[in-house]
């Protein structure tokens, strides 16, 4: 048995929602990742098991390696079929939004979603979620939306619908948001969970080579250029620092999702506890931030450049060029030597 975490006053108003919607949207948030397509595409399998129709749509494309999803195949991207998706969110008598806290995640579809009658309701485990949904299924403590999901549906007293494809793409999402159960992974209900999804017929080992093993020689390459020539080591701060221009990304023949866990990688160097990773895009520079042990990556994010996220894991955009957003950061390292 596993604890019940979600109240349970939120359960009885999901079910509700669900009982009586027939058109229903599945949203999550923009460069969607492993866990973001986990959640969707497992609730989206789950509520096929009860006869309902849901449309996952997702703000941007999602990654190469994980299109062998089962599901993925009936995504619609907003971007690709802005139309068609404005008339199913305009239509839509129930949304879910899962993965993300705030509503500007859904960037160029959140305008349709908000404008959109239906009930909403979020599942996500970010810290402070937004006001833009009827109901608000958030645990930050969880350390996946996927493993919301599982227990969500639990709840609700239908763990005999979950199939063998919605178990895996539940598992896929617990373990890419997770490093492969790497960190924020101690929680022991984890394994329970994953004991069930085996007995399921998930073939874990199966799962991690076609996410982690998947890499194409283009990305492969440009992480060794990333850490052979642009990763900056600050010995003092125990701190690494990978920056990519947008010129040497189109060298590599960048493609959404290729820098994914770059920024993972530095931590695994001896003495270093806080890794930021910098790529440049065409108007902005995207910041990752991710440290080990009690170093707030979410504090450094908030207080440099507005951003925020988890204690271990957060992110965050500057508008200033990239030589000025590296200046911010190295900067202000001294100031966060107290936390080493
Ligand atoms: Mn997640």
């Amino acid at each position: 048995m596993i604890s019940k975490i979600i109240a349970e006053d939120l359960v009885t108003k999901s079910e509700k929602l669900i009982l009586k919607a027939d058109k229903m949207v599945i949203v999550t948030h923009v460069g969607p990742d492993g866990d973001a397509m986990g959640a969707t595409l497992g609730l989206w399998h789950y509520l096929m098991t009860i006869d309902k129709e849901p449309i996952v749509i997702v703000p941007t494309a999602f990654p190469n390696f994980l299109a062998w999803m089962p599901g993925a195949e009936c995504i619609l991207v907003y971007e690709d079929y802005k139309d068609q998706c404005d008339k199913l969110l305009f239509e839509a008598e129930l949304i879910f939004a899962l993965d993300f806290n705030v509503s500007k995640r859904l960037a160029s579809m959140e305008e349709a979603v908000l404008n959109s009658n239906a009930e909403k309701i979020l599942i996500d485990h970010h810290l402070h979620p937004g006001n833009f949904t009827k109901v608000a299924i958030s645990y930050p403590e969880l350390s996946s939306t996927s493993e919301l999901i599982f227990r969500l549906i639990c709840r609700m007293g239908d763990f005999s619908k979950i199939n063998l494809a919605c178990a895996e793409c539940i598992y896929t999402g617990m373990m890419t948001d997770t490093g492969g159960f790497t960190y924020n992974s101690n929680n022991h209900e984890i394994y329970i969970i994953i004991a069930e999804l085996i007995k399921l017929g998930v073939d874990k080992d199966k799962i991690y080579r076609k996410v982690f093993n998947n890499y194409s020689e283009d990305r492969m390459r440009l992480m060794g250029f990333c850490l052979f020539n642009k990763m900056k080591i600050y010995p003092e701060y125990q701190t690494a620092l990978i920056t990519i221009t947008a010129k040497e990304l189109y060298q590599f023949k960048y493609q959404n999702g290729d820098a994914e866990g770059f920024v993972n990688i530095p931590l695994s160097i001896d003495g270093v506890v806080f890794s930021v990773f910098m790529r440049e895009d065409t108007d902005k520079i995207k910041i990752s931030f991710r440290s080990q042990g009690t170093f707030p990556a979410n504090k450094v994010a908030a207080d440099l450049f507005g951003g925020g996220g988890h204690l271990n894991a957060a992110g965050a955009e500057s508008y200033s060029n990239l030589s000025e957003t590296i200046k911010k950061l190295e900067v202000a390292l001294p100031d966060y030597k107290d936390f080493l």
